[in-house]
């Protein structure tokens, strides 16, 4: 079944989970455990990134299908327009379809490291929309996951304007949307009523990571844009010395942002968890985490 397909015939809200592929043995080591672990979560779908110039072969491709053979049932590769010609990405989604993968996240990307604004190469694409509608018309079959930006993308002018731009994606054909992480629900759900009033009717998954500690959040704020609670931010400083118990406080912050976003409606939980299984099976969060899937 293909993403799409799993979130409108699932009779619970969906979980998913984020991997990302290593890039160090160390790392590799941690995905090998992280990716066995997982499928006792039994996600209903697994999404694996990819880095710039990375369309969806090379590391992407070779992770999904490591995915595929653990036994995760519907794999989604991601692939980005960064570096990449039309002809390159053409020939890396003629393959990933190939190889049995029925849906794609697709994304523009960010510049690489070093360089303030995203340049399309030659013959390439300059947004994910028209990525999307170049995916939408070759592969009519193929599921299309886009990104959305509850607290607006870096670059849109402002919230209208970035919703605008999401309509696009979603008018060139794309069937649902992830949303970056966040951690107050109200922008979550103010953004989807963005998004209907707009007249972007597909489902918003929200992407939430559990957080550990300070330093993930100062990490991961030096790559994509989030507010942090105040209060979250003031109990985290405050155990700052206490691995354990920051990591009790980020975890608990999870449980009640899920809690609230499923009683709210939401399709299902998108979990960053950084190739870790650990922080899913804290007793207390795998215990909602099967409420959210009934069990
Ligand atoms: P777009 O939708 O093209 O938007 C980029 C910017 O351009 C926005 O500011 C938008 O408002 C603006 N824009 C769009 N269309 C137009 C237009 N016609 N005219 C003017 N402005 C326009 N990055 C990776 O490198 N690899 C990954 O695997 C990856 N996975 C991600 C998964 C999720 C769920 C999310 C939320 C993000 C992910 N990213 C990933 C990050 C993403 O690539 C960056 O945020 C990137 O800067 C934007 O990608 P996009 O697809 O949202 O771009």
């Amino acid at each position: 079944m293909t993403v799409i397909q799993k979130i409108n015939a699932s009779a619970h809200p969906l979980i998913s989970v984020e991997f990302f592929p290593p890039k160090t043995a160390a790392a590799q080591e941690n995905f090998n455990q992280g990716a066995a672990e997982l499928t006792g979560l039994k996600p209903d779908f697994v999404s694996v990134t990819c880095g710039a110039g990375g369309s969806a072969t090379g590391p992407t491709l070779d992770i999904s299908k490591k995915l595929r053979s653990l036994g995760y049932e519907t794999v989604m590769p991601h692939c980005t327009c960064v570096g990449i010609s039309r002809d390159t990405l053409t020939g890396s989604v003629d393959e990933l379809i190939a190889q049995g993968f029925n849906s794609v996240m697709a994304l523009r990307g960010d510049p690489p490291r070093g360089e303030k604004f995203f340049k399309p190469s030659k013959d390439g694409f300059r947004y994910a929309s028209e990525l999307v509608a170049f995916l939408r018309g070759r592969y009519p079959q193929l599921c299309i996951g886009v990104a959305g930006y509850p607290e607006k993308h870096p670059e849109a002018y402002n919230k209208a304007e970035d919703i605008r731009h999401l309509k696009e994606k979603v008018d060139a054909g794309a069937d649902f949307i992830t949303t970056q992480l966040f951690l107050h629900n109200h922008v979550y759900f103010e953004f989807v009523d963005r998004c209907r009033s707009a007249g972007i009717h597909v489902p918003v998954l929200p992407g939430l990571l559990p957080v550990i500690s300070l330093e993930q959040i100062n990490r991961m704020r030096t790559f994509c844009e989030f507010h942090v609670p105040e209060i979250l931010l003031k109990n985290l400083e405050a155990a700052r010395n206490d691995p354990l118990k920051m990591e009790r406080i980020g975890l608990y912050w999870a449980i009640e942002q899920i809690s609230e976003l499923i009683e709210g409606g939401t399709p299902g939980v998108h979990l960053y968890l950084l190739n870790r299984a650990k922080t899913a099976f804290y007793p207390e969060l795998f215990a909602c985490l099967s409420r959210v899937r009934g069990q």
